[in-house]
């Protein structure tokens, strides 16, 4: 940092004996900016994950990755819906577009038809009857469509990660797409039987061994429950999150107590904050409130403190006590890790 080594933090990291030899070893000198090769994660740790992150190539985000990559589906399955989504898995259009002669007809429809990704994953008799028996279970209106990514894409504008059916039916569609397929290639390769029925029962099985790691936040209701009871899961781990009473308390005489949040729609997305200012009375002292345009969560808390620490200083408030409820902020102040992580939190410091 600033060309030299930060020896206190590298103390803290690596301990004194390393921190003495990455000092004495010389590194070429580069007149330029300094470079980014490894960032510390949000609660200040430097690990692999975030080396990797900082020197891969990036590509952008598959649209609804946040369900293709969920946690709770296992990689293989991750791993098909990402080829379908790239038109990669190989099926004999596939092959014939690749210039290869080949005569195509799919395993799934009587009469056989042309073998396409869509055709197996949504348009042929099976696949049609697969994604009927789900759109009927998590009543998700069944539209005709002619593509793998229409469909796909109409279904996961109805998922949502808050509720047990809007989970489902975020995962779901990644699940019947590897059932689909891995019959397809059953049938091909070992030349068995499978109707929808059997790719149904495989979905479900499927689903009951991701269940244990199905986490839903919030109360279970009733369409929640005649839903586990449909699929037969039981095994369901629900979140509860434990109550605890927050209070406001008075600051000591003659200081200030300063309460600031701020707040993000969707992260990062349109974020502000606010704050006010009491003294040990409960007295109104100042209070604010500001949009600050695009942002992430945590940068809405600290930009809240910061615009909350500016109102302070232009009122002459020297005694002030910040009360914050991010707690990743609030740790950050407490182990000293803040200096090096956010640009921001050194305008926070330099306002203090
Ligand atoms: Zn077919």
């Amino acid at each position: 940092m600033d060309q030299i080594w930060n020896v206190e933090l590298l103390n803290e990291l690596m301990g004194e004996s390393v921190t003495e030899e990455i000092v004495q070893t010389k590194i070429p000198g580069h007149n330029g900016l300094d470079i980014c090769v490894w960032k510390p994660s949000l609660d200040g740790r430097f690990t692999a994950a975030t080396a990797w992150d900082a020197t891969r190539e990036k590509r952008d985000q598959l649209p609804w990755h946040e369900w293709f990559w969920n946690k709770s589906l296992p990689k293989k399955v991750s791993m098909c819906n990402w080829r379908a989504w790239f038109q990669s898995l190989a099926t004999d259009e596939r092959v014939q577009n690749k210039g290869i002669s080949l005569a195509t007809a799919c395993d799934c429809c009587v009469p056989k038809a042309r073998e396409s990704i869509d055709h197996v994953l949504v348009k042929s008799q099976i696949a049609s009857r697969v994604w009927e028996f789900a759109s009927r279970l998590l009543k998700v209106p069944c539209l005709m469509f002619n593509t793998w990514k229409a469909k796909i894409s109409a279904w996961l504008i109805c998922a949502k990660k808050s509720s047990l059916v809007g989970n489902l039916i975020g995962l779901l569609p990644s699940i019947i797409t590897w059932c689909l397929w891995t019959r397809r290639c059953k049938v091909r390769m070992e030349e068995l039987k499978i109707s929808a029925i059997k790719v149904w029962t495989s979905m479900k099985m499927w689903l009951k061994k991701m269940a244990a790691d199905l986490k839903v936040h919030r109360q279970l209701y009733k369409q929640d429950l005649d839903l586990l009871y449909e699929l037969n899961l039981e095994m369901l781990r629900l979140v509860t999150r434990k109550c605890r009473l927050v209070t406001w308390s008075r600051p000591l005489s003659g200081w200030i107590k300063l309460n600031c949040d701020g707040s993000c729609r969707n992260n990062p997305g349109s974020s502000g904050g606010g704050g006010i200012l009491r003294d040990m009375d409960e007295n109104f002292k100042a209070a604010f409130s500001a949009h600050f345009g695009l942002g992430t969560n945590n940068g809405a808390e600290l930009r809240a403190m910061l615009e909350g620490i500016r109102l302070c200083k232009s009122l002459i408030f020297s005694k002030v006590i910040i009360e914050s409820d991010s707690k990743l902020i609030v740790d950050w102040f407490r182990t000293g890790l803040f200096s090096c992580l956010f640009p921001l939190l050194r305008h926070v410091l330099f306002a203090v």
